[in-house]
């Protein structure tokens, strides 16, 4: 029997913790792990493998791929720092000189097109640089056309080289087009376009059911379609308030902006600006309210009764507009306190207002889904946040290779033996039966590489069929593409999983209306006990088939066991090895060893307790890839030939510290808080995962006192 206590874990597991202003954004701060290698090491493999000769390769015998690594990982060292006191420093110093040196002109090509690489290039980490590189290939593809009409292309090509079309053919990116084409009901057009707002014929609820339907969400509440927390092949819609970072107030500067672009003047700007921004206080001071009566079930037409004010059928009919709803279906509802409370602040406020911030969140949506500015790389990038279904397919149509693919998962495979040792030591001292459950978890987590296996390739050009795409309205797209997504979603709460044949397939389809499926990162699917590889990071810096093995363990044996460990972090336990929010967690908490390990985790946290589950699973990936990688017991290994001063399990240390080397970003006005608090906590990652591991300190012969040993060491499992 579950505790209520325990469903909105369910809701909070869609992305990892510290959820941010935008889904997409969190899953990219957080999910991104460690992946931050250098600019240098990519352009240099990107350039090398050009199919133009260069003056380099002329004069210089090709080097190998270990060889470049191994140049690349010394020149980013500032051997004055002492490993001991700033690992970070020790290994990641020299990476930005090595960077403004690499980048000096010498070659004639680069010098023309360094404009444009660096203003491409610098804000990202290797997540960023990776899909550029992924970008880039599929742009080809995309450009491809004429030379191609000879062979019969799939229709998801078709469907995306219009929409790629549709997106070069743009001037500037023009927000005030969408509303134009998406007004806040029939018979009202929105107050800051044109004449036809009616104030009286606007209804907040009806506005935000229609939007919703085109991709809008987390704005005054949450709707979506999730894997029931009992059953997990099952669907069910979710109703919350959005997330505290939804209703976080957007700043008058960010609204006067946003309101310049759709063509109001300076002054109107300013007036409502400052309306919007008290409603967004008020809006946000509701994230206060208790839920006292927790989560509950409940048949839609119960729900029209129990909570009139909110009007869910009118939600519910412009989300399911081409269907009859059925008020005997049920739906799961959290926080009904704010959605009450709710209810009676959008009523006493004018029209105006709230329809003004209605606009507002919903521009800021849009205009983060299509492209950033318009250059050639931004619409491939749109595209693959607008088609993330299509996209995934192309990416692992061009990426996947059967060889690396053997590899990885002999590699995961290996990983979860050596956690399946480790849970056996039993360090929590937790019960037999237990240990088991843990066991059978684990031997259930399954990794996937790509969001589709091939026998999903028909569903994929079925879904697209259907798709009204054109070459000439990036706007019609960008909505018609949204609200397939919507639809989709929701199409799913009649799939009947225990009817259905398939039942091996892990159906991630109900990932793709968030940003997940759009982008290289890997991630841990909690109601699916699956970790998940995107095909396109399966590149360098982070992989090749001819980096050593000590490579691939410190890198993507980290990054896999990272994943892992988030099914046995403080909200993974939360599932069971079917996907369910059954685990033991309230078993575990019981044990001792587990609560002081929690503690002493707790205690080390800089950055606020919702990152624990990205500590944690820090720690174990690192002692799982290292002991994976060089057993437990402690034999010498002879050192590298490429680079003999260090040991290999210094290397080992100094590879994993690496993937975090990144730029110090340049400070400029808009949202560069962000990125430096970023910056700061990928070196304290680096900084606390190493001093809580004791073979570290050992292998670089640092004393005690030395900043690079935790006074307590902090280990879970
Ligand atoms: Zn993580």
């Amino acid at each position: 029997m579950m505790t209520d206590r325990r469903w909105p874990a369910l809701v909070r597991s869609r992305r990892d913790p510290g959820e941010s202003q935008f889904g997409q954004l969190q899953f990219v701060t957080v999910e991104t792990i460690m992946l931050k290698l250098s600019l240098v090491a990519w352009l240099i493999f990107s350039l090398a493998w050009r199919t133009t000769p260069t003056a380099c390769r002329q004069t210089n015998a090709p080097r190998s791929v270990q060889e470049m690594l191994a140049e690349q990982l010394q020149s980013y060292m500032d051997t004055k720092a002492h490993p001991c006191e700033n690992f970070y420093q020790y290994t990641c110093g020299n990476w930005q000189i090595q960077q403004q040196e690499q980048h000096s002109p010498r070659d004639r090509d680069w010098t023309r097109d360094r404009q444009r690489y660096q203003g491409q290039l610098l804000p990202t980490d290797t997540l960023g640089l990776i899909d550029q590189s992924v970008n880039r290939k599929l742009e080809l593809l995309l450009r491809r056309r004429n030379e191609s009409s000879a062979e019969s292309d799939s229709t998801i090509l078709e469907q995306m080289r219009l929409y790629y079309r549709s997106c070069k053919r743009l001037k500037p990116y023009n927000l005030k087009k969408y509303l134009q084409l998406l007004p806040p009901s029939n018979s009202t057009q929105w107050p800051s376009v044109g004449r036809g707002w009616r104030p009286e014929q606007f209804d907040w609820i009806t506005t935000l059911g229609r939007l919703r339907l085109h991709g809008l969400n987390g704005v005054l509440l949450r709707e979506e379609v999730l894997p029931r927390w009992d059953d997990a092949r099952n669907y069910s819609i979710y109703v919350n308030k959005p997330s505290r970072q939804e209703t976080q107030p957007t700043g008058e500067g960010a609204m006067i902006e946003l309101l310049l672009d759709i063509g109001q003047t300076k002054r109107t700007a300013n007036a409502l600006a400052r309306q919007v921004d008290d409603f967004e206080r008020k809006l946000h001071r509701l994230q206060e309210l208790e839920d006292d009566e927790g989560p509950r079930e409940m048949q839609l037409g119960y729900l029209d009764s129990y909570l009139p004010q909110l009007r869910w059928l009118s939600f519910m009919r412009q989300v399911r507009s081409d269907s009859e709803l059925d008020l005997r279906s049920t739906l799961i509802i959290e926080n009904i306190p704010y959605l009450r409370a709710l209810s009676d602040l959008v009523e006493s406020e004018s029209p105006d207002t709230v329809c003004n911030y209605i606009m507002l969140k919903c521009l800021a949506f849009l205009k983060q889904q299509g492209p950033a500015d318009i250059s050639r790389g931004e619409c491939v990038a749109a595209l693959r946040r607008s088609m993330p279904l299509a996209s995934s397919w192309l990416v692992g149509q061009q990426f996947s290779d059967p060889q690396s693919d053997t590899h990885v998962r002999a590699l995961f495979q290996r990983l979860k033996a050596r956690f399946g040792q480790i849970l056996a030591e039993n360090r929590m001292r937790l019960s037999p039966p237990l240990v088991h459950i843990l066991q059978q978890k684990l031997r259930a987590a399954r990794l996937q590489m790509g969001f589709f296996q091939p026998e999903d390739v028909e569903d994929v050009e079925q879904y697209h069929v259907r798709v009204d795409l054109s070459g000439h309205s990036f706007y019609g797209n960008q909505l018609v593409l949204l609200r397939q997504r919507v639809e989709a979603n929701h199409d799913l709460l009649s799939v009947n999983a225990t009817n259905s044949a398939n039942s091996t397939g892990s159906n991630l389809s109900y990932l793709s209306e968030s940003w997940e499926a759009s982008n290289s990162s890997p991630l841990y699917v909690r109601p699916r006990n699956l970790v998940l590889v995107p095909h396109g990071l399966l590149q360098l810096p982070i992989w090749h088939r001819n980096i050593s093995a000590l490579q691939q363990h410190a890198v993507m044996g980290f990054v896999l066991a990272h994943e892992l460990a988030h099914g046995f972090d403080m909200s993974g336990m939360d599932y069971d090895g079917l996907g369910n929010i059954m685990g033991p967690v309230e078993e575990i908490g019981a044990s001792r060893q587990f609560r002081q390990g929690l503690q002493c985790l707790q205690q080390q946290m800089a950055t606020g307790s919702k990152w624990i589950d990205e500590k944690l699973a820090d720690f174990v990936a690192l002692r799982l890839a290292y002991e994976t990688f060089f057993g437990v017991r402690d034999k010498r290994e002879p050192r590298d030939p490429l680079m003999p001063q260090f040991s290999q399990r210094q290397l080992f240390f100094i590879t994993f510290a690496q993937f975090f080397c990144g730029r110090t970003p340049v400070l400029s006005p808009r949202s560069q808080s962000e990125a430096h608090l970023k910056h700061a906590a990928d070196e304290l990652r680096v900084m606390q995962t190493l001093a809580n591991f004791e073979e570290f300190a050992r292998e670089f012969g640092c004393d005690k006192k030395a900043k690079m040993q935790a006074s307590q060491r902090c280990r879970l499992w």
